[in-house]
């Protein structure tokens, strides 16, 4: 049974950098002229209310997109990011928060696809409500490590993988590693990126070494903290690997985790991580 609802969490500090990351590598590969799958292996449902009993009982959005939504020295990367979420609400009050799909929906041209996989009936359904008749984008009420490896590669040789998993099974973490390879080994030219949650750091420890192992080539990692880690506070990190990432995400990377790490940390211990796990 998944409990896991993305409403209690839209917008925190762990969607910037996922968002911040995933909008950079969007821009990068929407440069070139040739058509592109984006393929979003957990979608959640596309949108979010600031106004839900979920968000404004954690109302996480206040450590995330609240405080960072209005200032005018936002380092680009993150800029660009933030006028995404603008561009959601289309008026002045932020009042929804876009999630991955969405995002991806606004930037993609009319030449690209989507495939959306989301397991949770009420999510999948909220989700084909909000991209109903968009011919677009292909939508699955299935499990999406399995719908990633199924369709690898995909027909245009030219894809941007969002692999963004609730991590709610026990061997979830195993499984998501496992996939990964499988997909890098149909598709090794693709662009993955692999959102993982610091709650125990030994757990993303072993995923480390793990995809370190298994011989995949061009993996960096890119980690945004709040705090440091700790047994007993939840999550207080979150992180994102990216396989073959354009030569351009690590600069932009550089430029943002600095300024996200001070505006986000608190009581002073906000950190990144900027590491390459794989070369060429
Ligand atoms: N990617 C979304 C975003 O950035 O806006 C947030 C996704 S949320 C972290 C994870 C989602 O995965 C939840 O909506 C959950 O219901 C869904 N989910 C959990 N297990 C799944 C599975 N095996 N396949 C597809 N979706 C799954």
């Amino acid at each position: 049974m998944l409990s896991y609802r993305h409403s209690f969490h839209a917008g925190n500090f762990a969607d910037v950098l996922k968002h911040t990351v995933a909008a950079s590598i969007l821009d990068y590969m929407l440069k070139k002229d040739k058509p592109l799958c984006y393929l979003d292996t957990h979608s959640g449902c596309g949108a979010y209310s600031f106004q839900s009993s979920e968000a404004l009982k954690t109302k996480e959005f206040n450590n995330g997109i609240f405080p960072l939504w209005k200032r005018a020295d936002l380092p680009a990367p993150v800029a660009r990011y933030v006028e995404q979420v603008v561009e959601f609400n289309a008026q002045s009050k932020l009042m929804h928060y876009p999630g991955s799909p969405s995002i991806a929906r606004q930037m993609l041209r009319e030449t690209d696809r989507m495939f959306l996989f989301e397991l949770h009936p009420n999510e999948f359904t909220n989700m084909r409500e909000n991209f109903s008749g968009d011919r677009q984008i292909k939508m699955a009420k299935k499990d999406g490590l399995e719908g990633l490896v199924a369709n690898m590669p995909p027909k245009e040789r030219r894809g941007f993988i969002l692999i963004d998993p609730s991590y709610e099974i026990k061997n979830e973490y195993d499984l998501v590693v496992e996939s990964l390879i499988q997909a890098v080994r149909r598709f090794a030219t693709g662009t993955y990126a692999l959102w993982y949650p610091v709650v125990n750091r030994q757990v993303i420890n072993r995923m480390e070494r793990e995809l370190k192992k298994s011989g995949i080539k061009n993996m960096q990692l890119f980690e945004l903290g709040i705090q440091a880690d700790s047994a007993e506070r939840g999550m207080t990190s979150s992180g994102m690997i990216v396989i073959n990432p354009p030569w351009t995400l690590k600069k932009e990377m550089q430029e943002s985790l600095p300024f996200l790490a001070d505006t986000l940390g608190q009581d002073g211990q906000g950190f990144y991580r900027i590491e390459t796990l794989a070369a060429e």
